[in-house]
């Protein structure tokens, strides 16, 4: 089948290595998804946007500029990068901005060595005030997750739905998109999972309009009974699936518009590692698959059914990622 269209995914993990283990895929992998002959639907996969971690000991750059290579040289689309500077001082990272390159910063994962509190990210706010380098921020307020955790112990992957709750969410949102409009500077809240959040953003968005954000297929698609049953483990990812009534409600603000775009938060651990603590849900690896059914899946079950057109769903998958990532449009195929 010819390709007819291309969607660009904005929110990818491949090729790094997060929290001690080695993401299932690299960028070379996501070569099938452009081929014509296995696109589903004559839709292949355009660009995508990729992260890079910073890890104790080595400067970001290093890292970004290894990646960018591997990604120059195996995978055949166009990379956007998040990086998420985790040690390092403003100028090295103001060195390294140009038009394909954003921030990315964690509102929780404080064990991880990911977290920034909010006094940080205003920080850095300021300090990118000339640059208004927009930021990604992963929106769980680590308080509330804290608080929650220790309520309920983690025993059974289930217990990740109560560990981590929509009130965490609400809570980071809230804190941050009041510095987002304090200091007019560009923000994209990533993967939002609760209704909540999702009109709480959408009412910042009239105080400043550069506040942007996503949700991720399986929020629209699952609810926390993903987290029972056979190999639930596997299926632990942040923020958890959440309950039924909020899942429907997602749709419904999806069809609203509420969302700028669609972003698989593709992030595969090999079964090997997501099973070697199954017995110890806590340890093991947060994240699923997605990147390949991110256009498939939405198209079989929104526009199908008719919840969604064909053009919605090519402003969430296309039009409104390729302008999030500055896509010419002839970097588009
Ligand atoms: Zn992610």
């Amino acid at each position: 089948m010819p390709i007819e269209r291309i969607y660009h995914d904005f929110h990818v993990h491949v090729g790094e290595s997060i929290g001690g283990y080695r993401l299932r895929d690299d960028f070379a992998d996501l070569n099938l998804l452009r081929r014509p002959e296995i696109a589903s639907l004559g839709v292949a996969l355009g660009s995508i946007g990729a992260f890079v971690t910073q890890e104790a000991g080595t400067p970001l750059k290093d890292k970004y500029l290894r990646m960018k290579r591997v990604a120059n040289r195996d995978f055949s689309g166009k990379v956007f990068w998040h990086l998420s500077p985790l040690y390092s001082e403003v100028e090295d990272i103001i060195a390294l901005l140009d038009k394909d390159v954003d921030l990315k910063l964690y509102t929780c994962y404080r064990e991880a060595g990911l977290y920034s509190s909010y006094e940080q990210i205003e920080r850095w706010m300021q300090a990118l005030a000339e640059h208004k380098t927009r930021i990604l921020i992963h929106c769980e307020d680590e308080a509330t997750v804290q608080e929650y955790s220790q309520r309920h112990p983690f025993h059974h992957p289930h217990d990740h739905f109560l560990r981590r709750p929509e009130i965490a969410e609400l809570r980071a949102v809230e804190r941050v998109v009041d510095l987002a409009i304090k200091y007019s500077h560009p923000v994209h809240i990533v993967h939002v999972s609760t209704p909540q959040a999702a009109i709480l953003i959408q009412e910042a968005k009239k105080a400043f309009g550069g506040i942007s954000c996503e949700t991720a297929p399986h929020y629209l698609l699952y609810n926390d009974d993903m987290l029972r049953g056979v190999d639930a483990h596997r299926r632990i990812c942040t923020p958890p699936f959440r309950a039924e009534r909020s899942r429907g409600m997602l749709v419904e603000l999806l069809q609203d518009g509420v969302f700028d775009i669609l972003a698989s938060d593709h992030c595969a651990f090999n079964d090997k590692d997501k099973d070697r603590f199954k017995d110890n849900p806590q340890k093991v690896p947060c994240g699923i698959a997605g990147i390949g059914e991110l256009f498939a899946s939405m198209h079989k079950n929104l526009v199908e059914s008719g919840k969604i057109s064909p053009d919605m769903l090519d402003r969430l998958t296309r039009i409104n990622p390729a302008r999030l990532m500055n896509l010419e449009l002839q970097d588009e195929i």
